[in-house]
């Protein structure tokens, strides 16, 4: 039998390829972004409680009523927009299938979307999947910022979407309010549908604020907002995200979201709908990732990698062009294979793959284990 693979270029995913080598070898593992320390108890006890309480047949399909009820508060206190809990917000199997929903809802054959690179690595197979086309803006300099003329210039009448991502995984810049005015103001009077993934929304450093597309009522008429839970209460393995987006887009997003999975794991819901009652669980997690990044930085300050340091989510890029001049994937082979250390390459987010001798750690781990990587990284 023939097989004709929709995704011919596709391999796994860089997470699955690094976790499996870090495993054999052993070693310490930064790579995926996951927090290897555990959730509040407080938070697992809800969880509890929502399965004896018989919280487990099918959620409805939009989600919990509570959870969307206390998300829409959420939003309006900090970004000034209310989004109806009954029509504009939906609770997703995690923000990746957010994402894949929001995609595959929208994209026909030929459509253009502009994707920011480098970016995490589930925009466009999606855009592919549905016969879209990536047009990829890439970030410019050390800091990788964007330009906004070349941005512009990336907009065709065949445009359809746009997918942002502040605070950005995988170098960890964040957009400032400038940066959404001139989003704002290119996309104005078009048809484009913004798809902007603030999974770390939370995760934000030195006293800067997260920029949300809610806030820029023009934006947030046009926008399809994911978030996760995962990223916010340490929990990335309960797929349990959401997205917002005002009532037309949304009704669009749900005719498929129903199909794709009906709804989301139910015990979770209610249990995350009671913990979100006190914001405290989520505005102290800035100040906690801030210690954890400086930390890792403080501990590798006298190594030969050279550091921006993140300004939000928990990664933290480092260059090593100083060490060596293999390719990113070989050198992170070699940091698995030779020194116990896992880390991710930046091609694997970068365009056509491109190597600029830079790699990923993810710092959302004990103070140990990051003892560990740095005293590994000091001699190398
Ligand atoms: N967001 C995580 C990261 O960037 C990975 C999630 C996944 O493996 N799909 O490392």
């Amino acid at each position: 039998m023939e097989i004709h693979s929709k995704l011919p270029n596709v391999g796994t995913t860089i997470f699955t390829v690094i976790g499996k080598l870090a495993n054999e070898y052993d070693a310490v593992n930064l790579s995926q972004g996951f927090p290897n320390f555990d959730t509040d108890p407080k938070l697992l006890q809800l969880v509890t409680d929502a399965l004896k309480e018989g919280y487990n047949q099918y959620a409805p399909m939009q989600g919990s009523f509570s959870l969307r009820k206390i998300i829409s508060e959420k939003i309006a206190t900090l970004y000034g927009n209310t989004y109806h809990p009954e029509s504009e917000i939906t609770i997703t199997a995690g923000a990746t299938q957010a994402i894949f929903t929001a995609i595959s809802t929208f994209i026909r054959p030929g459509d253009e979307v502009v994707v920011i690179k480098p970016s995490f690595d589930c925009y466009e197979p999606a855009i592919e999947l549905f016969g879209g086309k990536t047009v990829p803006v890439e970030l410019e300099g050390l800091d990788y910022s964007i330009n906004w003329n070349k941005f512009k210039s990336a907009i065709t009448p065949n445009t359809k979407m746009v997918i942002t991502n502040t605070p950005h995984n995988p170098t960890g810049t964040i957009w400032s309010e400038n940066d959404m005015v001139q989003l704002q103001e290119i996309l104005k009077g078009t048809n484009i549908i913004l798809l902007s993934d603030e999974v770390y929304e939370h995760i934000i450093f030195d006293g800067k604020k997260h920029e949300s597309a809610a806030k820029y009522p023009e934006l947030a008429s046009r926008s399809i907002i994911c978030s996760s839970f995962g990223k916010t209460f340490h929990v990335t393995g309960w797929k349990v995200g959401y997205c917002v987006a005002p009532n037309a887009l949304m009704g669009e997003f749900r005719k498929v979201h129903q199909f794709n999975v009906f709804s989301a794991n139910h015990p979770t819901q209610e249990a995350l709908a009671n913990y979100l009652k006190n914001p405290e669980h989520y505005l102290n997690l800035a100040q906690f990732y801030q210690e954890k990044r400086d930390y890792f930085l403080d501990a590798i300050r006298s190594s030969r990698f050279k550091m921006i340091p993140s300004s939000g989510t928990y990664f933290q890029v480092l260059d090593y062009s100083n060490i060596s001049n293999e390719s990113d994937t070989e050198f992170v082979e070699r940091l698995i294979k030779e020194y116990k250390l896992a880390s991710i390459p930046m091609s694997a987010f970068s365009l056509d793959g491109f190597t600029n001798r830079q790699i990923r750690f993810c710092f959302a781990k004990t103070n140990e284990v990051l003892d560990q990587a740095a005293e590994i990284l000091n001699r190398i």
